[in-house]
């Protein structure tokens, strides 16, 4: 033991040795200042590890050893059939390795166990898998511009990555971020969440057994206002891909300034979900619950606001309670829980904070609405699914994002109708309609402000098709090739083969 690892025993009876260091040139470190993160389990509120919390020195030794990295023979050197090999002996260790790391993700953030391993583990292997087979593929064009000369492009790194990810699909997030930044040969700086610290710090024991050189993948643990904020203003770092809220998002460009660095942002949502009259209720129902309540409601793409035409919208409420009463708030380790406590107490509180004002403002509550005490000790983060119908389009429910187990229900009367409220926001990530009229499908498509359209479905996301928001939900693509264009640059070169002056 090396004083900077942890011998735990999950509630699924798993052990695991984990690093509690900060993860730099290939080492796990102590912090500089002493400064720890405790990582609470949101099922019992016991404390499950603290680990090393990096501080703004810790951040320059982060980007220095990545700095190094990028210019060294051993990765800045090698070509992308080798970069390509790395990953995909890198996402074959995840793989060997994903009961652990799935353990990890439930028991620290509380997601059902069922969902961290079959579909955040299946996932980020995934999408390492896909960036792995893109890094020998990267490449410019040729242009003739005259018969004496031609120019060519050259797609090349950024350089430096800095990398900030929320803690609701912790390894997900940094996979979809470390995916294509390798692939394009760049090196990274990653920051957790301070909720969610603990699966990454496994992931990282994986990075040297890969084979990758020290500096390329950098992990610094930390808080947002120190770690977050002095990676974002580092004068050495050439890039900030950040997730979050949309608040943090508004910082982080404000930081990001200073050396002009390139910028992605995936930020907020209250994306729309419209049902028109002659929609499959039944579909539309069930799409609509997993749509909002999928992740405890902590899902940046929920669609949060459903809008029902009048016709249908006693008989959609009726058939969305059904569906909420047909899925098992508990323990996240039982094989049949669909949703598990909210990530900490703060959002527990923000949540419950959400009720209140749908009440005061006079929406009705047709389920939920108050802490679910049924879990094990009683204690934890637990809500009831909760449903507010009669929502109208200027409460602070049906405009701000909750981020939890919580729908606003609305009723419109015309297509029109449907479009105005379905942008009425100031966020423009994703929304789905049901319809089974094929050019109403594709006409409201056209009209929805949002950077993803889901047509009887609602949150489908996969790692071959781009994945961002409009207005204020981000700026940037990520996953599929548009996911390579966030984590490289052209460079034209012209070639003159002998016009003379
Ligand atoms: P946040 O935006 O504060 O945190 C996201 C990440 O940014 C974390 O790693 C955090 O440490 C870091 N960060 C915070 N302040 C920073 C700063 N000044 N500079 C650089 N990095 C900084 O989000 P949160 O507090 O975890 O959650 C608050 C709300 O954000 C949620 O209720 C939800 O509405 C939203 N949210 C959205 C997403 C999403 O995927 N879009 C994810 C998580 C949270």
């Amino acid at each position: 033991m090396t004083g900077l690892e942890v011998n735990l025993t999950a509630p699924n009876g798993h052990k695991i040795t984990l690093p509690t260091g900060l993860f730099i040139n290939n080492e796990f470190v102590k912090s500089s200042s002493g400064d720890k993160i405790k990582s609470i389990n949101p099922s019992d509120e016991s404390e499950i590890a603290s680990v090393e919390a990096a501080s703004a020195e810790d951040v320059d030794k982060a980007v220095k050893a990545a700095r190094a990295a990028f210019q060294s023979e051993a990765w800045g050197g090698i070509s992308g059939t080798d970069r390509g090999a790395l990953m995909f002996k890198f996402a074959d260790l995840i793989e060997e390795h994903k009961e652990t790391l799935a353990t990890l993700e439930t028991w620290d953030n509380g997601k059902a166990y069922s969902v961290s391993l079959n579909e955040d583990l299946a996932e980020t292997i995934a999408v390492i898998r896909y960036y792995a087979g893109w890094a020998d593929k990267i490449h410019g064009l040729t242009i003739p511009t005259h018969p004496q000369k031609f120019a060519y492009t050259l797609k090349q790194p950024l350089g430096v990555c800095g990398q900030i990810i929320p803690w609701n699909f912790p390894l997900m997030m940094a996979a979809w971020k470390f995916g294509p930044a390798l692939a394009c040969g760049n090196t990274i700086v990653l920051k957790p969440a301070e909720q969610t610290p603990l699966s990454i710090l496994y992931l990282a024991t994986l990075i040297p057994k890969a084979g990758f050189p020290p500096g390329v993948i950098n992990i610094v643990n930390g808080y947002g206002k120190e770690a977050g904020n002095a990676l974002v203003s580092h004068q050495d770092v050439d890039k900030i891909a950040f997730t979050g809220s949309t608040i943090t998002g508004r910082a982080v460009m404000k930081g990001a300034s200073i050396n002009l660095k390139n910028l992605t942002l995936e930020t907020g949502g209250k994306s729309p979900l419209v049902v028109f009259k002659d929609a499959d209720i039944e579909q539309a129902a069930k799409w609509g619950h997993v749509g909002i309540m999928y992740n405890q409601g902590q899902v940046c793409t929920a669609t949060s606001r459903i809008l029902v035409h009048e016709d249908v919208y006693d008989e959609y409420i009726k058939q969305f309670k059904d569906v909420v009463a047909a899925n098992k708030v508990g323990n996240p380790f039982d094989d049949d829980t669909f949703q598990g406590p909210q990530v900490t107490q703060a959002q527990y509180e923000r949540v419950l904070s959400y009720i209140e004002s749908g009440k005061s403002e006079g929406a009705k509550l047709a389920t939920g609405g108050v802490p679910h005490k049924n879990v094990g000790n009683g204690k934890g983060f637990f809500i009831e699914p909760t449903v507010f119908t009669d929502v109208t389009e200027n409460m602070k429910i049906f405009q701000e994002e909750v981020f939890g187990p919580f729908v606003v229900i609305t009723p419109f009367k015309t297509e029109e109708e449907a479009v105005r409220l379905a942008n009425n926001s100031c966020y423009g990530l994703g929304a789905a309609l049901f319809t089974q009229d094929v050019e109403r499908a594709h006409r409201v498509s056209a009209k929805l402000e949002a950077g993803m359209v889901w047509v009887n479905s609602s949150n489908d996301s996969d790692i071959r098709v781009p994945f961002g928001g409009v207005k204020q939900s981000g700026i940037g693509r990520e996953l599929g090739a548009a996911g390579l264009e966030a984590y490289s640059q052209t460079k034209a070169v012209h070639i003159n083969m002998g016009l003379k002056l």
